[in-house]
């Protein structure tokens, strides 16, 4: 049974992705980005213990989320109660979105965890790299700043390049436990 060190869950969020979703903040970070939207995340020694089964109990009570965000914090440096996590909730459908500051090319290259590569395909999009405040815009959608980029996993990992995501690759399929 592996357990998450967090931060806190957001269960009905439309900030964090398209549609409903249940967002999964993990507590730690550090990049310690200059004006962090959740700076109280940042301290690897703070938040909560929970173990994976009940986050995935909980996100198993509102039957109106079919998709979950992994964020924080710094979802890859827990990578392996992630990985936990994004295995279970795959297997039974959910849409997963995954929020890190590292860029994709470092994760690919198990940076900063040798899974980062096996979480990264048991996800349908991530949005990558630091929030830089001076790039910031409110205009931006499902991002802080300019230079991240919401990329598109599945055709990513296929084409073995970054592919970025439109609104129209977005497929729900209702999760098995529905
Ligand atoms: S990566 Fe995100 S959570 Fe971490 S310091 Fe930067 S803005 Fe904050």
């Amino acid at each position: 049974m592996t357990t998450l060190r967090m931060y806190g869950t957001a269960p009905e969020s439309i900030v964090d992705g398209p549609g409903l979703r249940f967002s999964v903040f993990v507590q730690g970070c550090s990049h310690r980005c200059p004006g962090c939207h959740n700076p109280d995340s940042q301290p690897a020694e703070g938040g909560y213990l929970c173990e994976v089964s009940d986050l995935v109990h909980q996100i198993h009570q509102n039957r109106l989320i079919h998709g979950v965000t992994l964020t924080g914090g710094e979802p890859f440096e827990q990578t392996e109660g992630m990985l936990e996590l994004a295995r279970e909730l795959r297997a039974e459908g959910y849409n997963l979105w995954i929020y890190s500051g590292y860029l994709f090319e470092d994760l690919m290259a198990g940076h900063p965890h040798e899974k980062a590569p096996e979480l990264l395909a048991q996800c349908d999009v991530l949005v990558d790299g630091p929030f830089i405040q001076d790039l910031n815009s409110y205009d931006l959608q499902w991002k802080g700043s300019s230079n991240q980029r919401v990329i598109d996993l599945p055709a990513s990992l296929k084409e073995d390049q970054v592919v970025l995501w439109r609104q129209e690759s977005l497929g729900f399929s209702a999760p098995s436990s529905w």
